[in-house]
C-alpha cells in the first residue's frame, strides 16, 4: 500500500503512513492540532487547534 508522509503545520513533526485509500484523512497531533491531508496534494489541506 502506498504511504507518504506530511508535517504537522503546528511543531513540524513528520507524520509518516499516510495511506491513499481515503480521498482525506484527519490527523490528531499529540501537540494540540488536528489537520487535514489533502490525498492528491499529499499537502496539509486545512488544520486548526484542539480545543482542550
Ligand atoms: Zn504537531
Amino acid at each position: 500500500m502506498a504511504t507518504f508522509a506530511v508535517d504537522c503545520p503546528g511543531c513540524g513533526t513528520t507524520k509518516e503512513h499516510m495511506t491513499t485509500t481515503a480521498s482525506q484523512i484527519g490527523v490528531h497531533c499529540s501537540c494540540g492540532v488536528t489537520f487535514t491531508v489533502d490525498i492528491d496534494e499529499q499537502t496539509v489541506d486545512d488544520w486548526w487547534e484542539r480545543e482542550s
